[in-house]
């Protein structure tokens, strides 16, 4: 059964590439350039940091959810990765290796879960975490963090016909779907501890279960709802933020120097991402098709 609910949320997130991005890629420039043109493009490091080792390894470890629209979806028609966590994860790759030919070439992508992002760095089987993921204190202790590369805040879905749940002081007594491992479902039950959980692993399973009543709401990242709406118009986002989520790169901590200069290089990458304005095209081309809006930095 819940293989089967995957197997239609997933099919909600795919719809959601069709209406969306118009099916088409996003993968960057393919093209060819000779080793002599790499070797002289590409950046280059101190030998004791971790864009080097990277640089000699020849890949970047990007972990992201095949499932997670607008941010990433892994489109099943081309296999190729889309969405807005995963063209930060491009641009990652092309501060490292340089820009010429297709970054994807330079790319692992490594599906992860909410709950499964932390154990990905911990065990070494990712490099970065780009998955719609909240800087908070008690993740700190565990991985180190980027600067703030976007920012949102919670609220709550429901069926357009529902007049009774309006904020999250309403889900007292009834059932709300959110991702296992997510801060959506801590958030919630901190502020209504009353409400019930249903935790699932993608937000289309979600709003499938909102979908077959299963579950009374879906709650979590505003942006992430707005994805979800587009994908049902029978449904409505109700309530005023009752959290701040401030995502951030994840990155293994620095013990033994395996990851030296990382984190001051993400976010110096980031900051002249945003001042280029590479920063807001990445938020018009992925967040604007399900927002309406416009930014050209996470706290623009
Ligand atoms: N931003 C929240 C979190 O990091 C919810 C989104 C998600 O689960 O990816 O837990």
């Amino acid at each position: 059964m819940r293989g089967m609910a995957r197997a239609v949320a997933f099919g909600l997130a795919i719809a959601f590439l069709a209406g969306a991005c118009g099916g088409a890629g996003t993968g960057g420039t393919a093209g060819t350039s000779s080793p002599a043109a790499s070797a002289a493009t590409r950046p280059k490091f101190e030998v004791q940091t971790f864009m080097y080792s990277i640089q000699v390894k020849g890949k970047l470890r990007v972990g992201t959810q095949e499932d997670n629209p607008p941010f990433s979806v892994k489109n099943p028609t081309n296999s190729k990765w889309e969405g807005f966590d995963t063209d930060i994860g491009r641009e990652i790759a092309k501060a490292i290796f340089g820009t010429q030919g297709d970054p994807d070439s330079f790319i692992e992508w490594v599906p992860v879960t909410s709950a499964t992002r932390i154990p990905s760095l911990t065990d070494n089987k990712a490099d970065v975490i780009i998955k719609t993921f909240t800087i908070n204190e008690d993740r700190k202790k565990q991985i180190d963090f980027s600067d703030v590369y976007f920012s949102t805040g919670q609220r709550i879905l429901v069926k357009k016909t529902n007049d009774q749940i309006k904020e999250v002081v309403d889900l007292g007594g009834k059932t709300f779907c959110a991702q296992r491992g997510s801060t959506s479902e801590q958030n919630v039950t901190k502020a209504q501890p009353a409400a019930k959980a249903l935790l699932l692993d993608s937000y289309p399973a979600c709003l499938l279960a909102l979908q077959q009543g299963q579950a009374d709401a879906v709650s979590t990242d505003e942006t992430i709802l707005f994805g979800l709406v587009k994908q049902d118009p029978n449904t409505k986002i109700v309530g005023k933020y009752f959290s701040d989520e401030p995502y951030g790169i994840g990155i293994k901590k620095n013990e033994n120097s395996d990851r030296n200069g990382f984190v001051a290089f993400l976010n110096t990458w980031l900051a002249a991402a945003i001042k280029d304005g590479t920063w807001g095209k990445l938020y018009e081309k992925h967040i604007t098709p399900v927002s309406g809006d416009k930014k050209t930095a996470p706290k623009g």
